[in-house]
C-alpha cells in the first residue's frame, strides 16, 4: 500500500493512499495553472503528464485540508475563488469507463497538518452522458510517495 504524504520534511503528514486504479494522467497545463505545489526532491524537467489520484468522497484522504482561496498565502481577498477563467482549454480524462471533462475548479487542496499548498485541486466534472459531479484531484507530483 503506497501512501502520500506531506512533501515537507518537517511535516510528513499522511494525504491520502495512492491506488493505480484512482491515478489518472492530466496535462502539465492543469499543474502550471494552479501552480501546484512541486516536490522538492523532484528533477528541475518539466514533465508533460502529471499524475492525480482521483478522489470522490473527501472521507478517503486520511487527512485534508480544503481552501477557497485562489492564493493561501494572499490575504488581501480571502473571497477570490477559482473561476473557470483559469483554465482556458478543454481538458479531460478517462475513469471507470467514462471520458470526464473539467469544467471548472473551485478549491485547493492543501497539507492538513501544515496548510502547504496547493496540492491539488477541487473541480467539477461531466462525462459524456451528461453526469456531473465534484472531484477531489489530489496531485501525486507535490507529494511524497512512500
Ligand atoms: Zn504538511
Amino acid at each position: 500500500m503506497v501512501k502520500a504524504i506531506c512533501s515537507f520534511e518537517d511535516c510528513r503528514g499522511t494525504i491520502a493512499t495512492a491506488s493505480k486504479t484512482r491515478t489518472i494522467s492530466l496535462p502539465n497545463t492543469v499543474f502550471e495553472k494552479f501552480q501546484l505545489l512541486e516536490r522538492r526532491e523532484k528533477s528541475a524537467q518539466s514533465q508533460e503528464k502529471h499524475d492525480f489520484l482521483i478522489v470522490e468522497d473527501v472521507w478517503d484522504f486520511d487527512n485534508i485540508g480544503v481552501s477557497r482561496n485562489i492564493r493561501p498565502e494572499n490575504d488581501d481577498d480571502p473571497r477570490i475563488e477559482i473561476t473557470d477563467e483559469n483554465l482556458d482549454e478543454v481538458v479531460t480524462f478517462e475513469h471507470n469507463g467514462n471520458t470526464w471533462t473539467i469544467e471548472k475548479c473551485t478549491r485547493y487542496l492543501i497539507c492538513a497538518e501544515c496548510d502547504k499548498g496547493p496540492i491539488g485541486i477541487v473541480c467539477q466534472v461531466k462525462n459524456d452522458k451528461g453526469e456531473e459531479k465534484v472531484v477531489y484531484l489530489l496531485s501525486l507530483s507535490s507529494l511524497q510517495l512512500v
